[in-house]
């Protein structure tokens, strides 16, 4: 089945909001055999709502949208549905309840304008919402259909994997697409596109070599008629990335790095600390993103400069040898960081910030170290010198990436 994708709201088209329901949206219809053909933004406007959804009920077979569902006068998504079907909207009293009901839980009154939203047409039934007021519709006419979901992502997320991809899954019968992503660090792009080359230009299972902040990603994806066949298909294609990279494998699919150390430390039962320079808390930002990340993590300082970097431990006559942006920096940083938060392991990342160069080290050029914990004190097990382009953002995100990697690799071999 062919399918649209529509974001409404006006803040869209001015560049106020950015679109993430769609690309979701659309990372979840491969597998259900639904292709998408169309995703198109379209303000709060009634005119041009209704033409969007006449355009789109001649090419898809499925319209998809978010937003426009509030209960103010310029969310008209209800509104323009039941104007391009012909058809009338009346109040629902069972969804009018709920609605005082969700309210009353949150000790409010419904406010009057809420009786928008236990709007409905002939065609159409409710999407019920548990995270909020406005539940979506799913109207059918003619074998064509149109799914109007509440903006919020959290909101969107929850009704569409509740409830529409059950009623997709019982709808559509053509083929499903299943994808497999495998993430590898330590290998350059070209390096993988030769080590795997004769697995490249096939159509199915087909193989794709794609280079991101956190690695080499190869991607396999099968086409067949039911999901456990595409699985199937998939499998030999994985293993020979395993048997190939196996070494310089960290995750799979939309495994973050900083899962990946909480997984591998809290498994091992153990803690980790980290010091950071250039990457400006940045990576322990990523590191507690991860739920109940304080099993494993006791914390981290964020220096800036030498004299911060002095004040958290680092001694001053090393930085004064060898610079506060070098390996011997990193080294003690990261060992600093261990023995003063008292963790298994430590993390010290040191670059110069930028613009320009510190102490002769240009922007973009780090030294990582990670350290572990032995009765003798801290042991620095790995060293690593990094070039990344001398932009504030990259470097903070594959400094932080990298350093999270590494530290999964060697507590995942043991070290
Ligand atoms: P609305 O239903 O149009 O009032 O949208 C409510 C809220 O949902 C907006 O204020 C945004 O925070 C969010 N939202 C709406 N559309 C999108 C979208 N396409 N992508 C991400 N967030 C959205
Ligand atoms: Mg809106």
């Amino acid at each position: 089945m062919k399918a649209e994708i529509m974001g409404i709201g006006t803040e869209l088209l001015m560049g106020e909001l950015n679109d993430t329901n769609a690309g979701w949206i659309a990372t979840r219809l491969p597998p259900l055999g639904i292709t998408l053909q169309w995703v198109t933004l379209v303000g709060d406007d009634l005119g041009q709502l209704t033409h969007a959804f006449q355009q789109g009920l001649k090419r898809s077979d499925i319209i998809f949208t978010t937003g426009g569902l509030g209960p103010t006068q310029d969310d008209l998504t209800r509104e323009a549905v039941a104007a391009t079907l012909g058809e009338t909207p009346t109040v629902q009293e069972d969804m009018v309840e709920e609605l005082r009901q969700y309210f009353r839980n949150r000790g409010q009154d419904m406010p009057s304008h809420n009786t928008k939203q236990a709007w409905l047409i002939p065609s159409a039934k409710f999407i019920p919402n548990r995270n909020g007021t406005a539940p979506g519709w799913w109207a059918e006419r003619d074998g064509k259909h149109i799914i109007i979901m509440p903006g919020p992502p959290v909101e969107m997320q929850a009704i569409f994997r509740e409830q529409v991809e059950p009623g997709l899954r019982e709808l559509v019968t053509e083929e499903v697409t299943i994808t497999r992503n495998v993430k590898t660090m330590g290998l350059g792009e070209a390096a993988v596109d030769e080590i795997m080359s004769e697995y490249f230009g096939h159509e199915n299972p087909y193989l794709g070599i794609y280079s991101k902040a956190d690695g080499i990603h190869l991607r396999v994806i099968a086409r067949a008629a039911d999901e456990a066949t595409a699985r199937r298909m998939i499998v030999p294609v994985e293993q020979a990335v395993h048997d190939r990279l196996g070494e310089y494998v960290w995750g799979y699919d939309d495994e973050t790095p900083e899962q990946a150390v909480a997984q591998v430390l809290q498994s091992r039962g153990k803690t980790l600390a980290a010091m950071e320079y250039c990457t400006g808390g940045f990576l322990t930002n990523a590191i507690t993103d991860v739920n109940e990340a304080q099993r494993h993590f006791r914390g981290s300082i964020v220096a800036f400069g030498a004299e911060s970097l002095a004040a958290a431990g680092v001694p001053p006559a090393l930085m004064d040898n060898h610079g506060a942006v070098s390996q011997e920096t990193a080294n003690a940083m990261a060992s600093a960081a261990l023995v003063q938060l008292d963790a298994d392991y430590g993390i010290g990342v040191t670059g110069a910030p930028g613009p320009g160069e510190l102490d002769g080290r240009p922007m973009g050029l780090c030294y990582l170290a990670i350290a572990r914990a032995t009765n003798a004190g801290p042991q620095v097990i790995k060293e690593l010198e990094l070039r990344v382009p001398p932009r504030r953002i990259t470097i903070k995100r594959r400094i932080s990436n990298q350093a999270l990697i590494e530290l999964r690799k060697l507590v995942e071999a043991g070290e």
